[in-house]
C-alpha cells in the first residue's frame, strides 16, 4: 500500500510517517509539505519520497497522489493565535489546502483520505463532553477552517462517493512538537520553560481543562485508519475523554521532572476555548484496539526527547509560585 502523507515534516506527520512505516501492510510513503511550520530534521533519514511545496500546489499534487491508495491529510497552518495574526493564510492553508487535497484525491483515482480536523470546531458551545452530534460554533479563523476541512470530506463523501474520515484531534503532545515561538502548544512549551529554568506562562487563571492526547495514539489511529479504509460520514472525535486543567498538568510536570515550576499568569487568549474533553464512543467503536497512553507516561516520554535534543538535564529551578 502506498500512502501520501501531508504535512508529513510536522510533529503529528513525522510521528505517524514512523507508524506507518513499522507496518508492514505500509510499501511506500511520500511526504507533501512546504516545510513553513514543519522540519525536514523531523523526517531525516526516514525511507520516504518527499514532495517540498504546497497542498495549493495541484502539480504537485497530481505528482506526488500518483500510484497511491491513501492520503492522510495533516497539513494546515495550525494554532489559534497565528490565524488571527493571519485569518486569510490559514483560510488558504486549511480550507483551501484540503479542497485541493481533495480534488487531487478524486483525479489521483478516488483515494481514500483521513484528514485532521480540531475540537476547536465545537468553540463556544460549552457543553461536556463534546459529543460529536454537538452544534459546532467556532471561536476563531483557526476553528472556522477547520470546520471548512471536515465539511469539505463530508460533502466529497456525499457527493462522489469519496471513502473519507474527517477526525477531531484534541491537544495532541508528545516529541518532535515545536517550542521556542510565538505559537508553540502549552505542553512544549512548558517542558521547555522547565528545562530552562524559566517560570511557565499560564493564559488565564490555569484551571482551563484540556483533553491531552499522547502523540502515539493519533499515530496509531491514522495508521489503522489507512491500512483498514475506515470511513465516516461525519467527523469522529480523536481524543479519548481525559480532562485535565493547567494546574494539573503543571502538578504532573512537577511530579516528572523532580522539582517545583515557578508559574506566572497573563491574559486569556482571545479566541481560546474554556474546558475540552472529547467523548470517545465513537472513537473506540471504530478503533478498539487503540488505547490511550496515560498522561504521567506521555509526559515522562516528552521530557525524555526533549532532554535529549537539547541536552537539558533540569533545575536552576525557581520555587513554585502556584
Ligand atoms: P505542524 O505545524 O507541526 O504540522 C503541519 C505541517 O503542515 C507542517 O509540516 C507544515 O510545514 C505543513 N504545512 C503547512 N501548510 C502547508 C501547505 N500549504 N502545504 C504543505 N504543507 C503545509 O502541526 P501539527 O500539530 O503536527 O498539526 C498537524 C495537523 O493536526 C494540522 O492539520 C492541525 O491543524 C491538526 N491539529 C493539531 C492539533 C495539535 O494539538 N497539535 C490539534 C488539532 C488539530
Amino acid at each position: 500500500m502506498h500512502v501520501v502523507v501531508t504535512g508529513g515534516a510536522g510533529f503529528i506527520g513525522a510521528n505517524t510517517v514512523r507508524a506507518l512505516l513499522s507496518r508492514p501492510d505500509i510499501t511506500s510513503i511520500a511526504i507533501v509539505d512546504d516545510l513553513s511550520t514543519g522540519d525536514k530534521e523531523n523526517i531525516a533519514g526516514l525511507d520516504v519520497a518527499f514532495y517540498e511545496g504546497s497542498v495549493l500546489d495541484t502539480d504537485l499534487l497530481d505528482r506526488a497522489f500518483r500510484g497511491a491508495d491513501a492520503v492522510v491529510h495533516l497539513a494546515a497552518l495550525p494554532s489559534v493565535p497565528r490565524s488571527l495574526s493571519d485569518p486569510v493564510a490559514s483560510h488558504h492553508a486549511n480550507a483551501t489546502g484540503t479542497l485541493q487535497v481533495l480534488q487531487a484525491a478524486r483525479r489521483a483515482g478516488d483515494l481514500y483520505v483521513v484528514a485532521a480536523s480540531s475540537s476547536s470546531v465545537y468553540g463556544a458551545n460549552r457543553a461536556l463532553p463534546k459529543q460529536e452530534a454537538m452544534r459546532t460554533s467556532p471561536l476563531s479563523p483557526y476553528g472556522v477552517s477547520k470546520l471548512a476541512t471536515e465539511a469539505y470530506l463530508t460533502a466529497y463523501r456525499h457527493s462522489f462517493g469519496l471513502d473519507v474520515l474527517a477526525l477531531r484531534f484534541f491537544n495532541v503532545y508528545g516529541p518532535m512538537q515545536p517550542a521556542g515561538h510565538a505559537y508553540a502548544a502549552v505542553v512544549p512549551a512548558f517542558i521547555t520553560a522547565a528545562l530552562e529554568g524559566r517560570p511557565l506562562q499560564v493564559q488565564g487563571d490555569g484551571d482551563q481543562s484540556r483533553d491531552f492526547t499522547f502523540v502515539d495514539s493519533v499515530a496509531q489511529v491514522l495508521s489503522e485508519a489507512v491500512a483498514r479504509r475506515i470511513a465516516y460520514p461525519d467527523p469522529v472525535n480523536l481524543a479519548f475523554g481525559a480532562r485535565t486543567t493547567l494546574k494539573e498538568l503543571i502538578g504532573e510536570l512537577e511530579s516528572v521532572l523532580g522539582f517545583p515550576l515557578s508559574v506566572t499568569h497573563t491574559e486569556p487568549r482571545p479566541g481560546d476555548v474554556r474546558d475540552s474533553q472529547a467523548d470517545s464512543t465513537l472513537l473506540r467503536t471504530l478503533f478498539p484496539t487503540v488505547a490511550p497512553v496515560a498522561l504521567r507516561e506521555g509526559l515522562e516520554r516528552t521530557v525524555r526527547w526533549f532532554r535529549e535534543v537539547s541536552c537539558h538535564d533540569g533545575p536552576d529551578a525557581p520555587s513554585t509560585t502556584l
